[in-house]
């Protein structure tokens, strides 16, 4: 074939997507052959790749056959139903149908009128998510790529509401505090380092016996920073936090929280789909009274990575805080066409919400309910085999979907089981420190997962346990 000048003619993207879609197929049905994690050492895909890009255009068999031979095995399968490590997350394949449907309309839709259906669609499904959730039909949602970024909105949404000087002023003089627990993602602590809150101003509450931010910890802190001349500007409480899904007492922070005339924002973005469930709403307790909230679609809802949805109670101050109309980006007013640029750091936006509203409609909240019942009860069901047997011991409460334990032994001993189980290819699983001890974690929320691949994982850990040296 000639080097291709132009982009493909229908044809070409005809025949070339079809064998694309094939091998997506392919690929879902059979993942489970794949070792979990590659096994590659770093550099071994950059050494096999051109150092310079290519002068003439290639060939998209060429391309794709790179892609298969290279890229592929050089992959770590988050979509493994036997991903355990992190949080266990999953494309749906309606999801991925929307993700080459968004690329190919290649919409940015920073004002309503450069994406009408795109800014509408992101409230409309963003809209059902908070309904089944049970969150407040007043919070508002906006899409950003990452918890990360949800959060650094919480925190300047904060700093606005209790400094709005700091807009124009800039620094914020080292007064502003940000408080969340030890146990919170790392994220807070970045996002008051990326807003200039500064690294020393977020105060890390200490937690229970259960890892969740003890309140009265939290007033203290508040009472010392009072005397200090310090301003509370943003607490932080974590539904589900990212070492053992430990789940903070919001309700009680939020009362803390209205006292101190400070922004309270929910980190939900790993557990808080199971408040789809109606047994499982308790964990969402309190959260109506936050002024921010934030859940992934793409850690537990199947919807391939990124999308971060981000619901507020106060959107004014949200737009206060940061909208900026250059002369170019003015459109007429109107109540219903909203401008998400106004609701953000970025300008220019990607289809976030045709995955979702894909995910929503192919499953329902009926089929979601089923999916996440079965991940529950399955993490549950092995945790209980867990505690029961001689050789392992459970290190945390199982609130959510994710089980901490370690093998009865030392320090050593479980970093090399975690190594010994991870090379097996079988499994992925990744560790926590927890009360000075090394810990592994296993999370369950593949939507193709089965309980057959949590008894095969229970299987190669059991395995690798037995074959280890001795302390
Ligand atoms: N918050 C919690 C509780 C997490 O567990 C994580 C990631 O694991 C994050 C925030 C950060 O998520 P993201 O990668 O979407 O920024």
């Amino acid at each position: 074939m000639t080097s291709p000048q132009t982009d493909m003619s229908p044809e070409q993207f005809r025949r070339a997507a079809h064998e694309a879609v094939d091998w997506v197929a392919d690929y879902l049905a059979t993942i489970r052959d794949l070792p979990v994690l590659p096994r590659v050492r770093p550099g071994d895909l950059t050494d096999q790749l051109p150092a310079a890009g290519p002068e003439r255009g290639e060939a998209i068999d060429d391309i794709l056959r790179d892609f298969r031979d290279l890229i592929v095995p050089a992959t770590t399968h988050w979509n493994h139903p036997r991903f355990h490590a992190y949080f266990s997350v999953s494309a749906a394949g309606p999801a991925i149908i929307a993700e080459m449907l968004a690329a190919a309309l290649n919409v940015n839709h920073m004002v309503w009128q450069s994406g009408p259906a795109q800014a509408e669609l992101e409230q409309v499904s963003l809209g059902w998510l908070r309904d089944w959730l049970g969150l407040p039909e007043s919070f508002f949602g906006v899409m950003y790529d990452t918890a990360s970024i949800s959060t650094m909105h919480a925190l300047i949404c904060a700093r606005e509401l209790v400094c709005p000087e700091a807009r124009r002023e800039g620094s914020v003089g080292g007064r502003l505090v940000v408080y969340t627990s030890e146990q919170a993602h790392s994220s807070v602590e970045k996002s008051a380092i990326a807003i200039g809150i500064g690294q020393n101003n977020v105060r890390r509450i200490p937690v229970d016996d259960e890892f969740r931010m003890l309140p009265e910890a939290l007033e203290e802190a508040i009472e010392s920073d009072l005397h200090r001349g310090k301003q509370p500007c943003c607490i932080v409480p974590t539904v589900g936090t990212t070492s053992t899904t430990s789940v903070d007492p919001v309700r009680a922070i939020a009362a803390i929280a209205e006292r101190a005339r400070a922004w309270l924002h929910v980190d939900a973005s790993c557990s808080g789909a199971a408040a789809i469930l109606p047994e499982y709403r308790w964990l969402l307790d309190g959260c109506e009274r936050a002024q921010s909230f934030v859940v992934n679609p793409h850690k537990w809802l199947f919807t391939p990575v990124d999308l971060s949805a981000f619901y507020t109670s106060r959107p004014d101050i949200l737009k206060r805080a940061l909208s900026l109309v250059p002369e170019y980006l003015k459109t007429r007013e109107d109540a219903r066409a909203l401008n998400f640029m106004d609701y953000g750091v970025p300008l220019g936006r990607r289809f976030r919400a045709l995955k979702l509203w894909f995910v929503l409609r192919w499953f329902g909240r009926e089929g979601i309910t089923r999916i996440l019942r079965n991940h529950l009860a399955w993490t549950h069901e092995l945790a209980d085999e867990i505690r029961a047997h001689p050789d392992f011991e459970l290190c945390a409460p199982v609130p959510v979907s994710l089980i901490c334990f370690r093998y009865r032994g030392t320090d050593d001993q479980n970093r090399e089981l975690l190594e010994r189980i991870n090379a097996s290819g079988r499994a992925f699983l990744s560790h926590t420190v927890l009360n000075g001890r090394y810990v592994l974690r296993l999370s369950v929320g593949n939507v193709r997962a089965t309980c057959e691949d949590l008894r095969i994982t229970w299987e190669t850990i059991q395995s690798c346990a037995a074959g280890l040296p001795a302390s």
